[in-house]
């Protein structure tokens, strides 16, 4: 393809080629755009040096993967599942023909608890790195012992033949990669960037943060942008889906009523389109955001952070920033993580601003002022020291890394953190009180769930009511099953039809709420034509779907759990749908307080909270006692949301785990291990990380 050999990176392929040639590791790193992604895993493949195994490229982002990988198999003639193909969690496109394999970094994680040396890859790419995601700031540390000495650990048996490591990473702070990877090479890819001019639409005086929404400003910048200047794309940054489709609902309104003889100044604008882009948008509607504009169409493309450096729209002069992005991170008082919507960082508004300067000089317009500028972060926290760590620190146990505080991270996380994702795994009984994997750890590690979903399940075997648990699962691994429309008509019809279908659940809980959707969509005879009719989101029931086979293939391998006495098959299948969620949901119970309206949660925090006013349970408090929830919403009040009644017989086994164990005493036992305390596990240690904690302790 023409556009290919014009990409910045055309011109250094032979060398990055020899560079990946020579060394076993080597960051690469160039501007967003200049073609890393897509090009180099191509190049490698075309130069032979993926003959004895897979090459892997890793990306922080579901939709990255998925979108460049059809982009690459479009290039390379191939069907995309052939010789390229992609892996994202509960989507696996490839074949044993794949040479080339986008993946979440997250699955290849998961990868490595099965094959520890990921035998089947001869070239690893830790593309993205800059994002600083969780798993692939886990996957540096992992991948390092994979390595020949002296760079790996040695803890790992070596390979057949030595692995290839490459970091990818847009133009930030890559000398921390190459020091992490004992000073290997980095190879810059010259990029060509113009000038942005950069505007601030508040002044100190008109800016307050806690007053000022940049929702407010949106819709004008955009439009005076369009009214007033020359040809070119307008790229806006906001936070998440939601917002983004109603900005793009009042664009279109707005759009509608210019007047192309008298209002715009630009004569070589004749029209807009207006084009929403965040993580979950179906693949079709992404792949409209690579069409080049048809001649006289300026475009407008509202997007989550995606588009600073997952994915690069071509042809944006003007970048219009609101300051915010949605992240993920812990919170303490529920163990969970939280989407939260915080301010971007230095780094990050400069990255966004750099989007408009990829072809032309460009502009970029900040919904912000100057000093809140001047107040951001330098750069974004990474991750691994903001988010919840059980997950991974499961996985580490797994994989025989028995100490994680001494594990080589690139940020070690707060010892605080990893104690509570301890505590944490502790309370699901996946490991034990010495941070010892247990056998149902060993199976709740299986499964690409949360700990607690993952329980959920296996108990629903014992029960022998998985067919019921699964469908209730899959539903809440999906974004989104509910449609809420804003404008006030349909609003109201949605809210009818989703109080037919809690009725149809049996009124009694949310998670029924969720089952009954799933097994009357499945029964109609036009699935799609359903979910338009009841406001649902087909394509997160599709996706549903698709989750309940995966997750059951699973489940089938699994052995049961206790046994199923005749007493217990002789419940009602209720009872044990809900009992299946109790145990997996034991630390979310609360219990009715004595006014009656209000819950407390067994948490250890005691937190006062409400039921969701959504849920089917939403006034009815005073005929429940306790309560599972799924999750915890705070806004002005405390709301639990996706409720379930359960009875204090099956809570009051499980809740005194939520007390037994302190979780210093636990990373207590991490370190006891680290100074070879625990003999039965001394063969898993490697010798070097042993050294290295010794001498931590000695500083
Ligand atoms: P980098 O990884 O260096 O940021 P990429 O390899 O992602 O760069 O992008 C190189 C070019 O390929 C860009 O011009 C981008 O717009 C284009 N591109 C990337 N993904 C797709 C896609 N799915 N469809 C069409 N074009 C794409
Ligand atoms: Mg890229």
């Amino acid at each position: 393809m023409a556009s290919q050999s014009k990409l910045p990176i055309a011109t250094y392929r032979e060398a990055l080629v020899s560079s990946v040639r020579e060394n076993q590791t080597l960051v690469v790193t160039g501007e967003t755009g200049c073609g890393k992604t897509t090009q180099l895993p191509q190049f490698l493949h075309e130069a032979g040096l993926g003959e004895g195994g897979m090459i892997g490229i890793t990306q922080p982002r579901r939709m990255a993967a998925i979108s460049v990988a059809h982009r690459v198999s479009e290039e390379m003639g191939k069907s995309l599942g052939g010789t390229v193909g992609y892996q994202v969690r509960f989507d696996d496109c490839t074949s044993p023909d794949t040479k080339i394999k986008y993946m979440t970094d997250g699955c290849l994680l998961r990868e490595l608890l099965d094959d520890h040396t990921l035998s089947s890859y001869s070239i690893i790419i830790l593309d993205e790195a800059h994002e600083r995601s969780l798993a692939t700031d886990v996957l540096f540390g992992l991948t390092k012992r994979l390595l020949p000495h002296p760079l790996g650990d040695g803890s790992l048996k070596q390979r057949d033949r030595p692995l290839k490591l490459i970091v990818m990473s847009a133009t930030l702070d890559v000398k921390r990669f190459s020091e992490f990877f004992d000073n290997c090479p980095i190879f810059t890819i010259p990029g060509r960037v113009y000038p942005v001019s950069i505007h601030y639409s508040f002044t100190d005086e008109t800016f307050d943060p806690m007053k000022t929404s940049y929702l407010s400003r949106v819709e004008q910048v955009v439009m005076d942008t369009h009214m007033e200047k020359g040809p070119g794309d307008i790229l806006v940054f906001l936070t998440g889906q939601q917002e983004i489709e109603s900005m793009c609902d009042k664009l279109f309104k707005s759009a509608e009523r210019i007047d192309y003889e008298h209002d715009v100044l630009c004569k070589d604008v004749l029209g807009l389109a207006i084009l929403p882009l965040y993580g979950s948008l179906p693949t079709e509607q992404q792949q409209r955001i690579f069409k080049q504009s048809e001649r006289g169409i300026r475009r407008i493309i509202v997007s989550t952070n995606i588009a600073a450096t997952s994915v690069t729209v071509d042809g944006v002069v003007y970048v219009i920033d609101s300051g915010y992005v949605k992240q993920l991170s812990f919170n303490p008082r529920t163990g969970l993580d939280v989407l939260a919507v915080v301010p971007i960082s230095k780094s990050e508004a400069e990255q966004r601003a750099g989007r408009a300067g990829r072809t032309a000089p460009g502009e970029c317009h900040r919904l912000y002022s100057q000093s809140f500028y001047n107040s951001l972060n330098q750069n974004t926290i990474p991750e691994i020291q903001r988010a919840s760590l059980s997950s991974v620190i499961l996985d580490f146990k797994c994989m025989g890394i028995s100490n994680v505080i001494e594990f080589e991270y690139l940020d070690p996380p707060e010892e605080r953190m990893i104690a509570e994702a301890l505590k944490q795994l502790y309370y699901f009984d996946a490991i034990n009180d010495k941070g010892q994997v247990t056998p149902l750890g060993r199976q709740i590690v299986q499964f690409p769930l949360q700990p607690n979903l993952s329980r959920v399940l296996l108990k629903s075997k014992s029960l022998e009511c998985e067919e019921a648990v699964l469908p209730i699962v899959a539903m809440l691994s999906v974004e989104n099953v509910f449609i809420r429309p804003s404008s006030k008509k349909q609003a109201l019809e949605s809210m009818e039809a989703h109080k037919e279908l809690q009725e149809a659940g049996g009124g009694t809980s949310d998670f029924a709420t969720l089952l009954a959707i799933y097994k009357l969509a499945m029964e109609s005879g036009n699935q799609k034509r359903w979910c338009r009719d009841n406001y649902v989101h087909w394509r997160s029931l599709k996706t549903a779907q698709s989750i309940v086979g995966q997750l059951k293939n699973i489940l089938n391998k699994q052995e049961v759990l206790g046994d199923s006495t005749e007493e217990i098959r002789a419940a009602p299948l209720g009872e044990r749908v809900r009992q299946s969620l109790c145990f997996g949901l034991f630390s979310n119970a609360a219990r009715l307080a004595p006014n009656r309206r209000s819950f407390r949660t067994m948490d250890g925090h005691s937190t006062v909270a409400f039921i969701h006013p959504s849920s089917v349970l939403f006034g009815c408090e005073d005929s429940l006692d306790w309560i599972v929830y799924h999750e915890i919403v705070d806004t002005a009040k405390t709301y639990l949301r996706t409720v379930c009644p359960v009875r204090y017989g099956w809570v009051k086994d499980l809740l005194p785990r939520l007390h037994e164990v302190d979780a210093y005493r636990l990373s207590d036992c991490e370190r006891k291990r680290s100074l070879g305390g625990e003999e039965e596990e001394k063969e898993e240690e490697g010798p070097v990380s042993k050294k290295q904690s010794l001498e931590k302790e000695e500083k």
